[in-house]
């Protein structure tokens, strides 16, 4: 028996006692039966980038939603959107929406489930691609994310930092000699996923749980989490945003839709300045006034946001006296250039593709909830 052979055997046997009942995995116990394909490529494109605790709710909203690719296309890229409400990262919701259109187009509506097929759909890489092949058709396809390249450089003591390219190289060799040795190559792959996610983990390796512990280097080494070294993070850059929240009379606010691709791009938001440099008192007065507001807006609060590559600084500022701000959001509708511009009320804000910061704003300016979930919660993602 290889290596090989010996650690697909001890993953694929821990697995079914060991896993967590999470609600898009069925059948985990008869390796006889096989996932759904859409469903697994839903919660792993979701799983990329959030957690697992913020996906399980947000996995069985949407799959009530979109059952199946033809469903999600059928719907407008918006409603795709709003449905991601709350799980950040929204560029995925509209590639999911483009894949799920390719898949009616090129696949009669099925989900395919060819590594090669998969990785040809929008938004699908390596990792992603590995996955719903495996889980959902068995295929001896590989996978790297960021919990099996630490079990893996564990297991072998492999030096190197977590996003250096040579070690997610030698990762993806490992992962593919794996599979290639597992008798349930699904089993296997989300064995070592599972491994990672709860007894691997990257402070605190639980290794008297581990069923790979009597043949862990890094364990024999005495010290397992030196391995993988840390990944050395890029700096945030600090970005300044100033949010304008205005209402009319009769309570509605104003929202205006950002440019897409880029930071939040494509979601609603109040009117907001951004800068690189600090907005002064002076200047947020001067730009409120010009946007229509009344003599009467003021700093309302503000908060720091995190996102993978940036600290952005909001200040809210808000107040009423707009009546020139109808005219102004008649103008930017009709005009390609400028700035789709809504105004709506509080239910049809809540309504509104948006993500959590700005939904904060919102609440900072007493309209609407703001989104309970942590500002710079740091989830797994593929590797490069
Ligand atoms: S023995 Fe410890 S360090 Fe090695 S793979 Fe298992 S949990 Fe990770």
């Amino acid at each position: 028996m290889t290596a090989a052979q010996r650690t697909a055997g001890l993953l694929e046997g821990w697995f079914p006692s060991a896993a967590r009942p999470l609600p898009w995995r069925t059948n985990t116990h008869d390796p006889g039966q096989v996932r759904d394909a859409w469903g697994t490529l839903v919660a792993e494109v979701m799983l990329q980038q959030t957690q697992v605790s913020r996906v399980v709710p947000a996995w069985l909203a949407f799959m009530a939603r979109f059952p199946t690719p033809g469903a999600l296309a059928r719907a407008q890229e918006e409603e795709a959107l709003a449905a991601w409400s709350g799980l950040g990262y929204y560029r995925r919701a509209r590639l999911l929406h483009a894949a799920a259109l390719r898949i009616v187009a090129e696949h009669h509506g099925l989900t395919p489930t060819d590594p090669r097929a998969l990785r040809a759909l929008p938004g699908v890489g390596r990792y992603t691609a590995g996955a719903v092949a495996s889980i959902a058709a068995g295929a001896p396809a590989a996978i790297v994310d960021g919990n099996v390249l630490r079990v893996l450089a564990r297991l072998h003591a492999r030096p190197g930092a977590a996003g250096w390219a040579p070690l997610v190289r030698w990762a993806w060799a490992q992962s593919e000699r794996l599979v290639a040795a597992a008798s349930r190559p699904g089993v296997c792959n989300e064995a070592i996923m599972e491994l990672g996610a709860t007894v691997c983990t990257p402070a605190a390796p639980a290794c008297v749980r581990c069923p790979l512990a009597g043949q862990c280097r890094a364990r024999a080494l005495g010290a397992p989490e030196r391995f993988p070294a840390p990944k050395a993070r890029a700096a945030r850059t600090d970005l300044h945003a100033l949010a304008l929240v205005l209402r009319d009379a009769s309570g509605r606010v104003l929202c205006q839709r950002r440019a897409p691709g880029g930071l939040w791009g494509g979601l609603w938001q109040a009117a907001t300045l951004e800068s690189a440099a600090p907005i002064d008192d002076a200047g947020a007065h001067a730009w409120a006034r010009m946007r229509g507001a009344g003599a009467g807006v003021r700093p309302l609060g503000g908060f720091v946001w995190l996102t993978t590559h940036r600290r952005v600084r909001f200040r809210v500022w808000g107040g009423a006296g707009v009546c020139c701000l109808r005219r102004r959001a008649a103008q930017s509708a009709a005009s390609p250039a400028a700035p789709p511009t809504r105004w709506v009320s509080p239910a049809e804000l809540a309504q509104l593709p948006m993500g959590s910061a700005q939904r904060r704003v919102f609440e900072l300016a007493g309209v609407g909830a703001a989104d309970p979930r942590p500002a710079a919660a740091q989830p797994r993602g593929p590797l490069p």
